[in-house]
Order: C-alpha cells, then structure tokens, then sequence
C-alpha cells in the first residue's frame, strides 16, 4: 500500500498528477516520465494560462483529466483539449482530483502561493508531494510540514538544494547527527556587481540566468537572492532545522547542490550538472535511483569549483530569509506575498530592481504578527500584504526601468 492508501505492486506504475504542468518544472517532469517507461502513470495535469501547450500534453500523455485554473481560459480549453479526456475547471475541482484514491503522488510545479491550495489538498487527503513549489512551505511552514506528519505523507523536495540534503540525509537518525545544512546558490547574473551597479539594471539582464532555464518569477528571484531566501525558510520547515544552524554559500557552476556538516566535523556534498531532471527523477522513484535523461559529469573536462561568501549588502533579500526562519507564524506569507507583488511590479516597468528587497522588508516590518496561525490567518495575511504592496510607493532617488 503507498500513503495514499492506493495498492500498488512493486511492478504497478506509481500515479501522479502533475500540478503547474506546463511550467519550467512540469516540462523536465514530463520529460523524465517518459524516460521512466512503466513506473509513473500520469493521471491528471494541470495547467493556468498557456492551454496550446497543456492540449499538446493531454494529446501525448493521455492523462484521465486536465484541470485549467484561470476561467477566462475556460472556453479556449474545451475547444483544444480532446474530448474523451475529462476538463475540469477551477481550484476546487482540481483539489478533489488531487485527493481521488488513484492518485499516488502528486507533482506540485504551481509557482507562487497559488500552489498552497493543491499541496495542501494532496497532503490532506495523504498523498505524497513531490514538492517543486517552494512558496508552499514559506507560506505553510509548521502547518504544512505538520499536516504530512499527521497524514503520513512524504514531503519529497524537488527544489535541486533541498533534494541534495534529502538524498545527503537518508542514513536513519542523520538529522540528529548535523551540525549545519548549507545551501548553494549560483548568485544569480548579477554576483559580483556592487549596490551601485545594481540601480540601473534591466529586467532583460534580470532574466537571463547563467545556469538555471526557469520560469520568469524564480528568476527573478534569483537575481534579487530573495530565491535563496526562501529556500532558506524552505529548508528551516521540510528539516525542522533552526536558522542558526543553515548557510549559504556561492557556488557560480552550480554543480554542488548543498552541503550537509556533521557533528563530527565531516561535510558530504551532492553534486551533478545544472539539470533539474535530476532531483524531479529522485521524487518520483524514491527511495530508488534508476538511470534517467539527466546530465552527466564530465569528468575528463572537470578543473575547478568556485566558492565564495554571499555579498550581503548588494542582496539584502538574503537577510530576510534568515529573519523569517527565525520569527515563524506569519512572516513567511507575509514575506511571499511581498514578494510576488514585487517581482510582478518590476517586471512590468514599475518598480526598480534594487526596490525589489526594500517593499519587501517595509511589509514584512508592518504587518500584524501572529506566531500560531491557521490556514485563514495566512490567507488574511497574505491578502493584506499583497494589497500594501500594490500600493507601496519607491522612496528611493532611482527611476524605474
Ligand atoms: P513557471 O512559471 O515556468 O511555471 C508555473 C506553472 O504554474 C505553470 O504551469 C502555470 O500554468 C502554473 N500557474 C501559474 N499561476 C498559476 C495560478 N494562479 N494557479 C494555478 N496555476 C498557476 O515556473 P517554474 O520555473 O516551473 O517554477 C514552478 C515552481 O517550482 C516555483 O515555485 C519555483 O520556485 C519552483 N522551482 C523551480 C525551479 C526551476 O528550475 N524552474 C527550480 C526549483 C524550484
Ligand atoms: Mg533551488
């Protein structure tokens, strides 16, 4: 039996659904289904905005259902999707398709806090996630990590530094045995420039990330460091681990994924090539390793890793993640919601780059802290976040670009 309480013979494909398919993430996955013949059936997939390209996946994967979430898409749907596949419309029917018994494991690839709403249905109804949508747990925190625990269901991160812990901690009892969990980041296009420098960057500089090929708000994210940011809360929630004892270091190859210190002082390491397929494969198959499409080594073209300390004062959005880490209960909504409404506002001409950390920080001090909320609670204060930051006004001499 898996979690969800879905028979499954060893030989049985495992059934996912695949939530944000037509994204970044929801591509590789598919990709790496169909190198994985006979082990993952996909049974559902959704999709938002982009439905060509959602038809185009029905049309070759033959899932039983296709969700579209954004009803002015609706129409279009029908007339693209083929009609023996059922078309299911809007958040709540995509939450019950999630949580139906032939579901084993369901892909959460929604970017932003649009994904808590499946992650949590899924994790409600006792599904394992194989969780690329961050936000979830930045947003979710104890409440998320709490409701696997009480549902006996996996939280199997696909985020490539937190699948490199997971795979780096599998040893039973090793979480008891850390001394420190250390992130890696690529430090994004901009490592090396200066506060100054960054004023007059470009939303074209900003999204062209020298080794990640993502969708445009992580890479956003990523350029801000507020990426790492997240992760850093991220990786507070899925290993129950205190800030002080998380780090951050930049690594521009981005070919070491994270590394774990243990309290006997030795550091393991995972690595391999920037392929996101890699950890999407290990979610799916876990707790088993198969050859897959992913990157190799080139070990014969192999000379050097780089490593350097972050650059604290250009990315101030780095701080924030370990504040939030610290403080809990709704800081991580607060932080998010910011944050979307931010990185949507620069990349539609409104907001300077360096702008990005400030709105972000000025919200997260204003709003009205709770250290135990509920699930409404976050919803309030992710609502009332998002409408300060629509109406938050530059106080910097910089003009928009
Ligand atoms: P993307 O923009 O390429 O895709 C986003 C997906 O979410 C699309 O399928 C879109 O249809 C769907 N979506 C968007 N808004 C929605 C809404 N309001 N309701 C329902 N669905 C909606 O993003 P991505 O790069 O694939 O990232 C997805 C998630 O994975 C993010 O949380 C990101 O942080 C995380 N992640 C991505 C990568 C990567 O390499 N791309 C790596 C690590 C983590
Ligand atoms: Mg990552």
């Amino acid at each position: 039996m898996t979690a969800s309480g879905h028979s499954q013979s060893p030989s049985a494909p495992r059934r996912i659904a695949i939530v944000g398919a037509t994204g970044t993430i929801g591509v590789n996955c598919l990709d790496v289904v169909t190198h994985l013949p006979g082990r993952v059936k996909v049974v559902g997939i959704s999709g938002h905005s982009n439905i060509d390209r959602l038809a185009e996946q029905a049309r070759q994967f033959k899932p039983d259902w296709v969700a579209v979430s954004e009803p002015d898409r609706l129409e279009e749907a029908k007339s693209k999707i083929p009609p023996n596949i059922r078309l299911l419309a809007g958040g709540d029917a995509l939450a019950r398709a999630v949580s139906a018994p032939d579901i084993d494991m369901v892909v959460c690839a929604i970017v932003g806090a649009a994904g808590l709403e499946s992650a949590w249905a899924a994790l409600e109804a006792g599904k394992d996630i194989a969780l690329a949508n961050k936000e979830t747990l930045v947003v979710g925190g104890s409440l998320v990590t709490g409701l696997a625990r009480e549902r006996g269901a996996k939280l199997l991160p696909v985020d490539s530094e937190h699948s490199a812990l997971f795979q780096l901690l599998q040893e039973p009892g090793a979480l008891g045995r850390v001394e420190r969990l250390v992130l890696t980041g690529s430090g994004g296009p901009f490592r090396g420039k200066t506060q100054a420098e960054l004023r007059d960057v470009t939303i074209e500089q900003a999204l062209n990330h020298p080794t990640w090929k993502m969708g445009p708000k992580i890479t956003i994210d990523s350029a801000t460091l507020m990426n790492k940011a997240l992760e850093v809360i991220e990786a507070r929630w899925l290993f129950d681990m205190g800030p002080e004892k998380l780090g951050v270091i930049i690594h521009p190859e981005s070919v070491v994924h994270s590394f774990v210190e243990f309290v006997d002082g030795s550091v393991v390491a995972q690595a391999s090539p920037p392929d996101m397929r890699l950890p999407i494969q290990y979610a799916l198959t876990y707790p088993e390793r198969v050859p897959g499409p992913t990157r190799r080594m080139r070990w014969d073209e192999l000379r050097s890793w780089h490593f350097e300390q972050p650059d604290r004062q250009a990315f101030p959005a780095l701080d924030l993640g370990f504040e939030v880490a610290a403080r809990g209960g709704t800081a991580g909504a607060a932080l998010n919601a910011a944050n979307e409404v931010a990185v949507a506002r620069f990349l539609a001409g409104s907001l300077p780059f360096m702008a990005i950390p400030k709105l972000v920080r000025d919200i997260l001090e204003g709003h009205e802290h709770d250290s135990r909320p509920d699930l409404g609670t976050l919803a309030r204060v992710d609502r009332k976040a998002r409408q300060e930051a629509e109406q938050w006004r530059n106080t910097m001499t910089t003009t928009a670009r």
